[in-house]
């Protein structure tokens, strides 16, 4: 690109940060450039493992692995490979992160929340109930100090952290049992992992462990009465529509559930910096793709999902009021607890309120009077 004078003062009058960093590329800094920082690629190539928590191939988030892979690459020009193994084909997906400490892989993907037997602070970057939206996720992990203390808690394990991707609000969940009132979900036997089934367990219900595969029989057979799963793309290739009655909203359990990368950081450490911010730069372009087509797929399994007769329901205020107690209750277990989680989660509160005031005067103005019906 030529540079002159007009161009120049664009670039100032539009406060471009860049512009300053172009120019000493261009004018060169006065001195040998000698290490990678200054520019200077090396050729050095890294064949890296990545491990996820995914089954292999799984719509959208493994999709969204094998993309940062590709993504990589071709931007590094093949000096960094990764291979990316699906959940089970390395290692058990739940081992992922010890893997990656380990450096028996590079690095990984998952979401935070299933580390929090190790770290309870780490859930509280995935998801809480009652929580943020993937916006604001993002707004806070990007710009309002998440990443900070993100970084900081994973340091301790040896890892540095990115979002990966977002799944974006998700739905209620599949139930064989009308609920009207609190009172409906005592005994209520459902399949909600997390913080979501600690809540359910304090409003009366029964969470159920069931891995992905057994989900579909479980509901089928009775085992369980409900399921919550992700939102309506991913739920109808599961085909709950064809076993339960009800299709309940909203996912207050899961509100925006980010999902991370994780690697190694001695492996990190050692990169030149044009690596480092390639692998930065993949990780972001995965997180917009990945909450993009969540919104896509889920907009467009939704009108399948209607035009097939399924009967969507929305939970009772009163019961969301209920759920809104016990969720406050788990995470002041948690927070009593563990003091970095104290100090995560009332940086994430802090942050929610704030937002929540910004949205109360745009977004939920949009969603009230501006759409058109
Ligand atoms: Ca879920």
């Amino acid at each position: 690109m030529k540079l002159n004078r007009k161009s120049f003062l664009k670039g100032l009058a539009l406060g471009t940060i860049s512009l300053p960093l172009a120019m000493r590329g261009i004018m060169g800094t006065g001195h040998a450039q000698s290490s990678s920082d200054e520019g200077v690629v090396s050729s050095k190539k890294y064949n890296w493992k990545m491990v996820t928590t995914w089954p292999p191939n799984f719509p959208i988030l493994g999709e969204a692995c094998q993309m940062f892979a590709d993504q990589v690459n071709k931007m590094s020009g093949g000096r960094i490979d990764i291979r990316v193994y699906g959940g089970g084909e390395l290692v058990p997906p739940l081992e992922a992160f010890d893997t990656v400490r380990s450096g028996a892989a590079e690095i990984g993907s998952g979401a935070s929340y299933y580390w929090a037997g190790k770290a309870p602070a780490a859930q509280f970057f995935a998801s809480v109930p009652f929580g943020m939206n993937a916006q604001q996720v993002n707004a806070w992990i990007y710009g309002g100090g998440g990443i900070e203390l993100w970084e900081e808690l994973y340091r301790d394990f040896g890892l540095v952290p990115m979002l990966g991707g977002n799944t974006g609000i998700q739905m209620g969940g599949w139930f064989n049992r009308e609920i009207n009132s609190v009172d409906d979900l005592k005994g209520l036997k459902m399949r909600i992992p997390g913080l979501g089934g600690k809540v359910l367990e304090k409003a009366g219900g029964a969470p159920v462990l069931l891995a992905g595969g057994e989900i579909y029989t479980g509901l089928e057979r009775g085992v369980i009465d409900a399921t919550e799963w992700l939102g309506p793309f991913h739920d109808s290739l599961m085909g709950f529509q064809d076993i339960a009655k009800y299709y309940y909203t909203p996912g207050w359990h899961e509100t925006g559930t980010a999902l991370e990368f994780f690697i190694n950081k001695d492996q990190y450490d050692r990169l030149p910096a044009d690596l480092k911010a390639i692998l930065q730069n993949a990780a972001g372009h995965v997180n917009i793709w990945c909450l993009s087509m969540m919104e896509a797929k889920n907009a467009i399994a939704l009108a399948e999902l209607k035009e097939k007769g399924t009967d969507i329901r929305s939970f009772p205020i009163e019961l969301i009021e209920q759920l809104r107690i016990h969720t406050r209750e788990v995470i002041q277990e948690i927070t009593d607890q563990d003091p970095f989680a104290k100090r995560v989660y009332e940086s994430y509160e802090a942050f929610r309120k704030k937002a929540s005031d910004y949205a109360d005067i745009t977004e939920r103005m949009f969603y009230e009077n501006i759409q058109l019906s």
